[in-house]
């Protein structure tokens, strides 16, 4: 068992990694909240584990004294909306969940940030625990308190995570035994974060990961124990440093850090034509990432092989899988959450495993970008 302690100022949790502990859920959670007596809990599920590992977690939880309502989600990007929101919220309130009650979610990265949102909001807050079910939650998303909801944009496509709230977990349970039945592209795709979270701070994990991806992919127990407590260490020491994503640049440890790649990522990730998950956008957004780095001179082609073949090992794509603009793309830049007075802010590596923030790009740096992954 691996315990993660996430040090933050409005209350600290623990991120908890152990096989086979979803049927100590109860237990955890009695333990953040005190006493189970008259406590409902509103628990959200992925309905892709409705039947399986959420019934596992909800039998816990009763098996400790808790009163369950039990709902599911398709979990989708198109559902991560304003529209399931607000029907979660009325569950809430079907249910009479009071503010002694707390949101227990079961799922992916789209589970974590929508009944995150749920919980920050109702009865104007009560406390979230979270049980994510694909390796990227476990990693990253499950992790740091980001919540919220896409946004359908003017041009037609979601506008990524456009409305939220910080509102931190009162505990992380991750069990690896839950990603057997995760299908190897979702694992790909959680693998992604882990290449951003190497680029970060840790360069040598690209080297375990082009080593350790093949064991990985095919869902061997041991060797994805150890990558998630350590990219989920990776996560906590930066939100740690950085609770609300304040620190500007020239800080040493930024939360913004965390978006390296995103901001390429999630200009493409909505647009139907191009079919991608979070985690293959995000692996396309880490190249070009890479190759302003080459352009600015903090990276050489050595740098980037290798972060091209770590993502290769890993089973993402490098590049654009179909024909696109580049000025629609930076186009679609425009509406980052990081955009500040008009001005847009991309994170881009300065070294092997560092970053920094870089204000204000340059067109010609975006189209370098952009350009490297196959836009035309
Ligand atoms: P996801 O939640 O869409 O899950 C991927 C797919 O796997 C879904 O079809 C889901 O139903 C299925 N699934 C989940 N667990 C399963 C299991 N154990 N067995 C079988 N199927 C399972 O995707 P994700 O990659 O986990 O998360 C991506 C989302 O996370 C994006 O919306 C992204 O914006 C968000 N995110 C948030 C943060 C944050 O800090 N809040 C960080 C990174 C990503």
């Amino acid at each position: 068992m691996t315990t993660l302690h996430v040090p933050i100022d409005s209350h600290g949790y623990d991120v908890t990694i152990e096989a086979g502990a979803r049927s100590r859920c109860g237990a955890l959670l009695l333990e953040a909240l005190g006493d189970a007596t008259g406590r409902r809990i509103l628990l959200v599920a992925d309905a892709a584990v409705s039947e399986s590992h959420a019934e596992d977690v909800a039998g816990s939880l009763e098996a400790a004294g808790f009163e369950v309502a039990f709902v599911t989600v398709e979990a989708t990007e198109s559902n991560k909306s304003l529209e399931a929101f607000e029907a979660l919220l009325k569950a809430a309130a079907g249910q009479k969940i009071d503010r002694s009650g707390a949101v227990v979610s079961v799922g992916g990265g789209i589970i974590c940030d929508l009944a995150g949102y749920v919980a920050a909001s109702w009865l104007r807050g009560i406390p979230v625990f979270h049980v994510p079910t694909t390796l990227l939650a476990m990693v990253d998303a499950s992790i740091g308190g980001k919540t919220g909801v896409n946004l359908p944009l003017p041009d037609g496509a979601l506008g990524k995570n456009l409305v939220g709230a910080f509102w931190q977990p009162i505990g992380v349970l991750s069990d690896p035994e839950v990603l057997e039945t995760l299908p190897e592209r979702e694992r790909s795709c959680g693998l992604a974060e882990c290449v951003k979270h190497g680029l970060i701070a840790d360069w040598s994990l690209l080297d375990a990961l082009r080593e350790q991806a093949p064991d990985i992919l095919a869902g061997r127990l041991s060797s994805s124990i150890s990558l998630i407590a350590r990219c989920a260490s990776t996560k906590v020491n930066i939100v740690s440093g950085d609770e609300r994503e304040e620190a500007g640049p020239g800080a040493g440890v930024a939360r913004a850090f965390l978006n390296l790649g995103h901001t390429f990522a999630h200009a493409i990730e909505p647009l139907p034509e191009l079919g991608l998950k979070h985690g293959e956008a995000v692996a396309i957004g880490l190249m070009a990432a890479g190759a302003c780095a080459c352009a600015l001179g903090h990276w050489h082609s050595e740098e980037s092989e290798l972060l091209q073949d770590t993502l290769l090992a890993c089973g993402l794509p490098i590049s654009l899988p179909g024909p696109i603009k580049r000025g629609r793309l930076i186009d679609r830049m425009g509406w980052d959450k990081k955009v500040r007075q008009g001005t847009l802010t991309i994170v881009v590596p300065d070294g092997r495993g560092s970053v920094s923030m870089l204000p204000g790009p340059s067109l010609d740096l975006l189209e370098a970008g952009w350009s490297s992954v196959g836009a035309s």
